[in-house]
């Protein structure tokens, strides 16, 4: 399809040249064709997920275009981790208001910082004037059989969550002006809002482990909820081994700590159901890796009835506080 007509069309191949082209690993034809060709590995399933961050929406507009560009790659790749792929191969589609050279080239440089950290190829896009809109398509390879999807949790099953979920939706606060932090946890948790580490070699070492697997990107209890719909279960939420201690230590009260773990978004940990005779082999991986991995509560039969346990025993149900954008 024609693009629209700009007056800068020459420009726009340009500006892809110069910052959206860059030597490929695994890509046999990459920018600048009408198709790219994807060198893939026989034996392996491709595993291919599209994420879409919308000004206003997604982040703020003045947001600096480097951590822009690390995110905007960084929230794709963690739903490969959250399969077990490995991130191969991304295609960026841009909606640019104008063509502000230095904001793209900034937002390129963390791009790509994040694409080298992961080994990825960008291999295409689509670039056009319009309200600012950040759309990645990503691909991955894992072994034939071997991804770990929502759907194979079981009744019994443990709930595991890595790292520290929670600190993205602090850091959010802090952004907005509705909470105020020491230095020291404020920067943590803007870190943990605008440059999240997915967690690619956790997710691919839980091939065979995990049951049922996905990356927190709505909240912890709310994306808790798709997991239990895929696969067919409940689930208790053990409010007592939720990790709190980072939270608290930032500078956030008890009850705003549990509100973030529970609810926030944003912060791409990997929240996982296994057998609960994996249990050591879940620990091992965690210090193998250097992870910290809690064991939160467990898969029950009733499905689709998700309880938190107070840390006195009584059960509650839980409120899938998950963000909704239509809702
Ligand atoms: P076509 O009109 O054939 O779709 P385009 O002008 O859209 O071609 O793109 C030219 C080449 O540049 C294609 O190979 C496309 O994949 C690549 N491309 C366009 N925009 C981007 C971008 N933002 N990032 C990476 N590659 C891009
Ligand atoms: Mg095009």
């Amino acid at each position: 399809m024609p693009s629209a007509p700009t007056p800068a069309r020459a420009s726009e191949f340009d500006l892809i040249r110069r910052h959206f082209t860059r030597p490929t690993r695994h890509t046999d034809l990459a920018v600048g064709d009408d198709a790219a060709l994807l060198r893939a590995r026989p034996g392996m399933q491709l595993a291919v997920s599209t994420d879409m961050l919308v000004s206003g929406t997604h982040f703020f507009a003045d947001t600096d275009p480097e951590d822009l560009g690390w995110k905007t790659l960084a929230v794709n790749v963690s739903d490969l981790a959250a399969m077990g792929a490995e991130p191969r191969w991304a295609f960026l589609a841009l909606a640019l208001p104008r063509a502000d050279e230095a904001w793209i080239a900034a937002f390129a440089h963390g791009l790509f910082a994040c694409a080298d950290t992961h080994g990825i190829d960008l291999a295409g896009g689509d670039t056009t004037r319009g309200p600012l809109t950040l759309s990645v398509t990503i691909l991955g390879e894992v072994p034939q059989g071997a991804a770990i999807t929502r759907a194979g949790g079981r009744a019994g099953d443990e709930l595991w969550v890595s790292g520290q979920p929670g600190m993205a939706a602090l850091g959010l606060a802090t952004l907005k002006g509705e909470i105020e932090l020491a230095a020291a946890g404020r920067a943590a948790c803007i870190a943990a809002l605008q440059r999240p580490q997915p967690r690619v070699a956790l997710g691919r070492a839980l091939r065979g482990l995990a049951s049922a697997m996905l990356d927190v990107s709505d909240g912890l209890l709310g994306d808790l909820g798709h997991i239990l719909e895929c696969s067919a279960t409940g689930a208790i939420v053990d409010i007592g081994a939720l990790p709190l201690d980072a939270l608290l230590e930032a500078g956030a009260d008890a009850a705003l700590a549990k509100r973030c773990v529970l609810g926030g978004g944003d912060d791409y940990e990997l929240l996982f159901a296994a057998p609960a005779a994996r249990r050591a082999d879940i620990e091992s991986l965690s210090r193998a890796l250097g992870i910290p991995l809690h064991r939160i509560g467990a898969l029950t039969a009733e499905p689709g009835v998700l309880q938190l346990r107070e840390r006195d025993g009584r059960l509650v149900p839980g409120a899938r506080s998950g963000y909704d954008h239509f809702g």
